[in-house]
């Protein structure tokens, strides 16, 4: 490419619009634009990108044996609604009505649709299959925001496994998760897997993919010592357990008033982890109540995930709490409440002496007796990991990260297999449904992540594999000499099969090196009359900074060789 043709419109400054460093960076370098909240255009540089991150998760994905397809973005609803998911996941999919007024969906995943394809398999004969795309998904974000970190339009890899039984999805999990640790360290991401929340996906288990990132939206529990890692949606820690030493009271109403807020009864002489938090939340309509240690915070998924994964799990209102307890938030609680779900958490098993709101506005109990007074549907653990609380494998002290997710892979089993008949002979000519996987890796969100983990003041640093071009050849002068070995060298790169752009536009040298940093070009040969003087050229590295000199004739050579040596 030679960049006088070339449509690379860099900005002197980032936008001051960026919420993100890989924002402010693809657009001022001139990769992307945006067209509306969350919509983007990938202009020339960013495609190039695109393109690359694309082939190297086809390369991986072949090499397990993946088969590629495209299969429609937009669905109808029917199939949705056989699976439950049309009114499950709510107004995170966009959905339209065609002129017949028949319902459809922009695909904001596509299990259900791959699942139907998957209805002709007939025997355990065609298993194992593992199809995937690379496609367009549609997701209607309250809030898109953070340039390509968070989006209403992107690129997915999606591929789905199908299998016979259990054991072969585990392989193709494992499969998948040692092709996405490839995936991502040839994007240049320092990326680890975690266990994580399968949400509104189903299925039994799933690790994330994980980078820490400041612009990431996920807090991930991480131990230090072993290979512990988990969102904080999904993971746990081992904290002290606290004796109530003092006999057992009964318990007794107490007046308290103005007291609301767990801190203004610790301040009236009861200990944060002496109280109970009484949350009343409503699932799918039915007004439920879930309690946690005073001095503890409620982890909204972890709940969802244990009560079945409501289409809607929300805090009640103070007037919702009113009707169902009689009181408001601040005197709530979950002693003698009867004909209500109530979930207490586990570290409350055995607790005694415990205070609590006693559902009448500024009043309280005291000396309760957690399993004696409350009437229990399910102990589950609904707390929020901290850090610093002890790891359950090691007892190491656990970190807590801001991270970006990078990827997801599902064992998904045999939901959607049932849910659209899609069941296959066996060898001993039983029935069954087939057993499935799905896994996930957002496009332009890991274009992006790359950003925020390789830049600098003066711009981004792109992996070799991922650059738009791997050297950019800078004449600093445009006499017929200079231009005679800028192009020679320009030529034997191309004719080597490396991507080289000559900057042979006509602006000051300072102008072209400013750009082809920003643009965070790899290698650049700078090409003038003072080195060529001495028959050389300078070669410079865009992440150390270094230079050095290298015979001109030699130069096409030696740099072809860097670039293979960095893929
Ligand atoms: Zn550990």
């Amino acid at each position: 490419m030679k960049w006088s043709n070339m449509y690379a419109p860099t900005l002197r400054d980032v936008p001051g619009n960026a919420e993100a460093v890989s924002h402010g960076l693809l657009v001022q370098a001139g990769f992307i634009r945006q067209l509306h909240s969350g919509h983007y255009s990938m202009l020339y540089l960013g495609q190039l990108v695109q393109r690359k991150v694309e082939a190297i998760i086809r390369e991986e994905i072949n090499g397990i044996g993946g088969q590629e397809m495209i299969l429609p973005t937009m669905h109808p609803a029917d199939i949705w609604k056989q699976s439950g998911r049309w009114d499950k996941m709510g107004e995170i999919m966009f959905t339209l009505e065609d002129r017949k007024g028949n319902a459809n969906a922009l695909g904001i995943t596509h299990e259900e649709i791959f699942a139907s394809v998957g209805t002709e398999l007939t025997s355990y004969k065609q298993l194992p299959q593992l199809w995937y795309q690379i496609q367009i998904k549609f997701r209607d974000e309250a809030r898109p925001k953070s340039g390509l970190l968070r989006v209403r339009e992107f690129h997915m890899k999606d591929s789905y496994s199908f299998d016979v039984d259990w054991d072969g999805l585990d392989k193709q999990f494992d499969a998948h998760h040692d092709a996405y640790l490839r995936i991502f360290k040839r994007f240049g991401l320092d990326a680890f897997g975690v266990l994580a929340s399968s949400g509104a996906m189903g299925g039994n288990s799933s690790v994330e993919f994980m980078v820490e990132c400041p612009a990431g939206e996920d807090d991930v529990i991480k131990c230090p010592k072993c290979d512990y890692a988990a969102n904080v949606e999904r993971g746990t820690s081992v904290i002290p357990k606290i004796v109530d030493d003092a006999d057992p009271e009964t318990y007794e109403r107490f007046d308290t008033p103005g007291v609301r807020t767990i801190k203004a009864l610790e301040d009236a002489g009861h200990e944060a982890n002496k109280q109970l938090k009484t949350l009343v939340m409503v699932a799918d309509g039915e007004t439920i109540l879930a309690v946690v240690r005073g001095d503890h915070q409620l982890s909204l998924q972890k709940l969802s995930d244990q009560i079945g994964g409501p289409s809607e799990l929300r805090p009640a209102t103070p007037t919702e709490a009113k009707e169902l307890l009689g009181a408001m938030p601040g005197s709530l609680g979950a002693v003698g409440v009867k004909g209500v779900r109530i979930y207490l958490d586990k570290e409350l098993q055995g607790r005694t002496n415990m205070t609590t709101g006693a559902n009448e506005d500024d009043v309280h109990y005291s000396g309760v007796n957690v399993e004696r007074d409350i009437e229990c549907t399910e102990w589950l653990d609904l707390r929020e990991v901290q850090a610093g609380e002890e790891c359950v494998n090691c007892g190491g002290q656990l970190d807590i990260l801001r991270c970006v997710e990078v990827g997801h892979i599902f064992k998904l089993g045999t939901v959607y297999s049932e849910a659209l008949g899609l069941n296959i002979a066996n060898a001993d000519g039983s029935t069954s449904p087939v057993v499935m996987g799905s896994y996930g890796i957002g496009v332009q969100r890991n274009m992006a992540v790359a950003v925020e983990s390789n830049y600098d003041d003066k711009g981004i640093i792109w992996p070799m594999e991922l650059a738009p071009f791997e050297v950019s050849i800078v004449p600093v002068k445009d006499d017929e000499e200079t231009m005679a070995a800028a192009t020679s060298v320009y030529e034997s790169l191309l004719a080597s099969n490396v991507d080289v752009v000559l900057d042979d536009r006509d602006v000051r040298a300072g102008v072209k090196f400013a750009d082809t940093e920003l643009i965070g070009i790899p290698l650049r040969i700078t090409v003038g009359p003072k080195t060529l003087a001495n028959g050389e050229v300078e070669l410079t590295e865009r992440r150390s900074g270094e230079t050095q000199n290298i015979a001109v004739d030699a130069a096409a050579a030696t740099v072809a060789e860097m670039v293979a040596a960095a893929k």
